[in-house]
Parts: structure tokens; sequence; C-alpha cells
């Protein structure tokens, strides 16, 4: 091509491109819809169901391939209605009692907004000096909530328990030095209630060889202190090398929580890595009743957190803290050539040192607007009302005859099942659930314990309120019954 004709091709191109860039009469009718698509949403949100059952399951969306030219606002706002916030599992309500719901807070929905509109680079201090503080002051809030010093504690914002695991998992393994050769006769001590997620981080470490010891419980479902001495003791005459004690701090399935400060003199003493994965409990420290049940979260070696559970994000933000940030620091930085500019004059640790991510998400903003805007004391509230909740529906349920309940909860999860007169008690209880998902109203999910089939309500929502608790006793009754019919 000649000169000109690259020029005029190259504004051609420029014509065609620069749809990309609306103005601000068209940015401004975008978002006039989707504002009011998201307030339409929230509006009817009272109304609407936790679970929806559906034939299609949103496979409308297949009829719409993406296209070459594109398409109006309008059918797409549709589509998204009908096809996408429609059918599944509703997180925004306030009737989801199951897994670990958060809800979404509205504000976050503007940071999210705002960090995609400006585009901060949050993973270098040098590219937003703003961005990086605003997210390494989340971590120290953070890391000052379990009681960490502040001079020598650290971390980073992920993007939720299962990442901020796997990253914690690694740094323990660095800091002792394993090799891939170490891992068969590596041990790492947790429970068996420990989350499915630490099965995959030890897979994708490549540390599936590594030995799992899974410590006895409690009749509260805590790992038994007592049991771990001998057990480290056992594995040392062995020749094997114990290394990592992974508690946790609120159970999935049932919100226990292992007792930490019995666990750090051990971990001293052995001079292993102590990790607490307090992805869903961590936040419960806000709380005078969550400290009460959770405490020792300072002796230990890492600890995460999900905001996107204990502060009502929506989801993608988890949070890995370290007692000592420079361990975290050598086990994840790593350099290259194009990024020579980026390690001069840092006032600040920098995101992309601490965690697998280079290019990522600001997603300190969707946490610090929240938190500034409403302040912590309806969090506090909110996650106080959330462990009432759930001894209000233990009480509740424990007292309606035919119904077996997990021991008094310590957060807000809790565990039950109906014990049939006749007949087994396991295909009882998934009728029931089943009966439950069909009406949708609310949504609880289940798990087993010591081989049985439970259901399991986990309050964890902003918007979960003693209504919705009320409605999800009257439906269980109501279900319950029919199921009866029906078993008999
Ligand atoms: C939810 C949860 C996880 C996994 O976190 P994600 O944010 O879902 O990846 C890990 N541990 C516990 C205890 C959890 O509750």
């Amino acid at each position: 091509m000649s000169i000109s004709e690259t020029i005029r091709h190259i504004e051609n191109l420029e014509k065609a491109a620069r749809r990309l860039e609306p103005g601000h009469a068209t940015r401004r009718e975008l978002l006039n819809r989707f504002v009011q698509y998201g307030q339409e949403f929230l509006d009817k949100l009272p109304n609407m169901n936790a679970y929806q059952e559906s034939e299609r399951n949103g496979a409308g969306l297949l009829d719409h391939p993406i296209p070459e030219e594109g398409r109006e606002p309008e059918p797409l706002l549709d589509l998204l209605r009908t096809e996408v916030d429609t059918p599944g599992l509703n997180p925004a309500s306030g009737g989801h009692l199951g897994y670990i719901p958060g809800g979404g807070v509205f504000p976050s929905a503007l940071g999210d907004f705002l960090a995609a509109v400006t585009n901060r680079y949050a993973g270098v201090f040098f590219a937003s000096p703003g961005a990086v503080r605003m997210e390494n002051m989340l971590v120290r809030w953070m890391c000052s909530l379990i009681g960490y010093d502040e001079t020598e504690s650290g971390g980073v914002l992920l993007s939720g328990g299962s990442m901020a695991n796997l990253t914690a998992l690694v740094t323990a393994r660095d800091h002792a030095g394993l090799k891939s050769a170490d891992y068969p006769a590596s041990v790492i001590y947790t429970t068996r209630h420990v989350h499915h997620c630490f099965g995959k981080a030890l897979r994708i470490a490549g540390m599936k060889e590594a030995i799992v010891r899974h410590i006895p419980m409690d009749e509260h479902l805590r790992m038994r202190a007592e049991e771990l001495e001998p057990q480290i003791r056992r594995d040392l005459k062995q020749g094997l090398r114990p290394f990592m004690i992974f508690a946790s701090a609120g159970t999935t399935n049932a919100g226990a929580v292992d007792p930490v400060d019995e666990l750090s003199p051990l971990a001293e003493k052995y001079e292993l890595w102590l990790h607490v994965d307090a992805a869903y409990g961590g936040f419960f420290l806000l709380t005078e009743e969550g400290r009460k049940a959770i405490h020792g979260l300072d002796k230990a070696d890492s600890v995460i957190m999900d905001p996107h559970k204990g502060l009502f994000l929506p989801y993608g933000s988890g949070a890995l803290l370290v007692k000592n940030r420079r361990i975290l620091f050598e086990s994840q930085h790593y350099t290259a050539d194009y990024m020579q500019d980026t390690f001069e004059a840092d006032q600040e640790p920098s995101p992309a040192d601490l965690s697998p991510e280079l290019s990522r998400h600001f997603r300190g903003l969707r946490m610090w607007l929240p938190l500034q805007l409403f302040g912590m004391a309806p969090f506090r509230a909110s996650l106080e009302e959330k462990i009432w909740l759930c001894r209000y529906f233990h009480k509740k349920i424990s007292a309606l005859s035919g119904f077996e309940t997990g021991p008094e909860p310590e957060l807000s999860i809790t565990f039950f099942r109906y014990v049939p007169r006749e007949g087994d008690a396991d295909a009882f209880n998934r009728l029931l659930l089943k009966a439950l998902h069909t009406d949708g109203r609310i949504f609880m999910s289940s798990t087993r314990i010591d081989g049985k089939f439970y259901i399991r309500l986990a309050a964890c929502s902003f918007r979960t309120h003693k209504k919705e608790i009320d409605r999800a006793l009257k439906l269980l009754l109501e279900k319950k019954a029919a199921v009866e019919q029906a078993f008999a």
C-alpha cells in the first residue's frame, strides 16, 4: 500500500472503530435505560423467588449469537431479564438461605461501575497509587480486625475464597521450602469439614500427593485440638514432614469454628504454618457475638475472608491476609523486562506482587464505597442479626416434633432433617428439599453429615430478616405435610 492508501485505510478503520465510544447523549440514554433496569429489579426483588425452576434454563440466549453489527439495548435487556435474571438461584434475594449468600449491597455496583469506567490499574503502585492505597487500606483494616500487627502484616484482595486459599497454600509451601520431591511426605492437618476448595487448591498446586490428616471433630464439629499433637508426633516418628494446619473459622457445612487459639501453640511448637479459612466467618469479628465464637486469628500465619459473604458484596471479592507480608511477597512476586519501570519508588506494596494476578479488576472500590457510605454500624447490626436469626430458627425447628437438628449454631449456619416415622429419612429430606425448590420462595441447600442427608440453612444475606426465616419455617411445615402424604 502506498502511504496515501495507508492513510485512507486507517481513516476508514477509525470511522468504524469510533463506534466504540458513544457520545454524551448516547451514554446518558444507555445509562438511564440500564439504571432503570436495575431499579426495577430491586423494586421487584421482595416478590421475586429465591429459586426459579425453568425448562429452557436460559437457552434463549443461544438464539442471539454475537452479531457483526450491534443490536439495540432494549431487546438485550429483555434477554437479560428472561434468560439470565430469571432461571436458577437468585442470590440477591433475602430468601436465599442456601450455600453462603451475601446479597450484593447496592453501592458496590456503583463502585464497579466507576472502576470500569475509569479503569484504574490497581496492580502496581506506580500505575495507580490511589487505587493501590485504597486496596491496601482495606487490607490493613481487615488485618486490624483480626488483630495483626500493622507494621508486619499485609495481604491482597482476590476474586474469592478459593483463590485466597490457593494463594495461602502456595505461600505456606514456599515458606517451608517444599519441592515436589517432598510432597509425598508433607503433611497438612485439617478436618473433614474443610471447604472443598482446599482439595482443589492442593491439586492445582501440584500437591495431590501431600498427606492430608483429617483430625477428629468434637460434637460441635470443631477440630479436636487434643487429637492434633499425638498425630503430629506419630507423623514425625514416621519420618514425615508436617508443615501446615488448615483450620476453619466458620465451616461451610455447619458454621463451626475450629479452636484457633489451641492450635496456635502447636503450630509454633512444631513450626507449622497455621492457616485459617475464615471466608465465611471472618467478618463476624465485627460483632460482639462473633468475637465470642472466633478468637486467636492474630496468631495465624494466614487468614482468608470473603467480603462477598460477610460484607454482603456482590460476587468477586475475597481477601488473603498474612501475618508477615514479606513471606507472601517472596512467594508471589515475579519480574519481567517489560515490567522494569514498576518497581521504582514504591511507597506501598503492589497487589501484582502478592498474588498470581497481574492485570486485575480494581476491586477495592466495590468494598471501599459501601463501607464509606454506610459506615460499619449497619454491617455490624446486620451480621449480628444473622447470628440471632439462625439461633431463632434453630430454637423453632428444634421444638417441632419429628425434626432433628444439629448443635446450637456458633454463627449463622445450621442444619436439620425431618425423621419420618417410617421409611428412609434421606429420601424423605431429598423430597422435602425438592418441594421447597419447586416452590422457590425460599432456597435452602443440603449437605451430608456423618453420612446422613441434612437440609442446611445459612443466614448470611443483608436482605434476610425475620420475615424470611418465618417464611422458611412455614414453608418447611407445609411441604413436610405434603411430602408425608406422598411418602406414605
Ligand atoms: C465460600 C467458602 C470458600 C470458597 O470461597 P469462594 O469465594 O466461593 O471461592 C472457602 N472456604 C469457606 C469456609 C467458604 O465458606
